[in-house]
C-alpha cells in the first residue's frame, strides 16, 4: 500500500530492530517472556496498527494478535476486505506483562524506542491506536470514547485512527459493534490522510522551489545600481 521505493531499506532496518528486541533486556518484563514479540506485517503497508503487548498465545508464538483478541482483530479486518498481510502490527511493548496485566509506564516509556524507529522504517500514512495505552502515545490525555473512529493528528503530526481494544469486545459485547462501525471508516480515513501528506509534500517541495530559485541577474544589476553603502 506505499511506495515501493521506501521498501528495501525499511525492510531491512525493521528486521535490525526485531533483532535488536529479540535480545532485548532493557526492562524486568525481559526476565519473565517466553519470546519477544516484534511485530509482523506488510513493510510497504501505509497503516500500522499498534495494540498494547503481547498476552499468552503472543508470547508463546513471537507474533501479535495471534489469541482471542487476534481473531477478532482477522474479523475486523476482513469487514472492509483487508487481511493481516496487508497491515503491519505491532505493540507498545514487546515482551508479555505478567498475567496480562496492563503495562506500566516505565516499561511503555523503554520500550517506545523500538515503536519509534519501527514508524520511521515504515512510514505509516495512518496508525491504527488499538486500547488506551497505544492511544496514550499519540494522543495524550484523549478519551477513547471520545476520539474512536474519528481520524486526528497527533502532536508530531502522524495520523492516527483510534478504535477500541478488540480484547475489550471479547469481556463487553456492545463494544464489538461498535469495533465494526468504527473500521468501516477506516479506509475513507487511509484516503483522507494520504491527500493531506500528498498536499503537504507538494505545498514544501514548492516552497523549497521558491526559495532556492535563482535570482534574475538583470535583478541583481538593477539593484546593485542603485545601491547605496550608507
Ligand atoms: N493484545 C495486544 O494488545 N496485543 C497483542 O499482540 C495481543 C493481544
Amino acid at each position: 500500500m506505499g511506495p515501493a521505493g521506501e521498501s528495501i531499506g525499511g525492510a531491512a532496518a525493521l528486521e535490525g530492530i526485531a533483532d535488536e528486541i529479540r535480545g532485548c533486556t532493557r526492562c524486568p518484563l525481559a526476565a519473565r517472556r517466553t519470546r519477544t514479540v516484534p511485530g509482523e506485517g506488510n513493510v510497504l503497508s501505509d497503516v500500522l496498527l499498534v495494540g498494547e503487548g503481547p498476552g499468552a498465545r503472543e508470547d508463546a508464538t513471537g507474533r501479535p494478535f495471534v489469541g482471542p483478541a487476534g481473531g477478532l482483530l482477522d474479523e475486523l479486518l476482513g469487514a472492509i476486505g483487508w487481511e493481516r498481510g496487508d497491515v503491519f502490527i505491532t505493540n507498545v511493548v514487546k515482551c508479555r506483562p505478567p498475567a496480562n496485566r496492563d503495562p506500566e509506564p516505565a516499561e511503555i516509556a523503554t520500550c517506545a524506542d523500538y515503536l519509534d524507529r519501527q514508524e520511521r522504517a515504515l512510514g505509516p500514512a495512518v496508525v491504527v491506536s488499538l486500547g488506551r495505552h497505544s492511544l496514550q502515545r499519540y494522543l495524550p490525555g484523549a478519551r477513547i470514547g471520545a476520539v474512536h473512529g474519528q481520524l486526528r493528528r497527533s502532536f508530531t503530526g502522524q495520523h492516527v485512527f483510534p478504535m477500541y481494544h478488540p480484547a475489550a469486545a471479547l469481556h463487553q459485547a456492545s463494544l464489538r459493534e461498535t469495533l465494526f462501525r468504527d473500521i468501516r471508516g477506516l479506509p475513507a480515513a487511509l484516503l483522507a490522510a494520504r491527500q493531506a501528506l500528498g498536499n503537504e509534500a507538494q505545498r514544501s517541495a514548492e516552497a523549497e522551489e521558491a526559495a532556492t530559485r535563482a535570482i534574475e541577474p538583470e535583478q541583481l544589476a538593477d539593484d546593485a545600481e542603485q545601491m547605496t553603502l550608507f
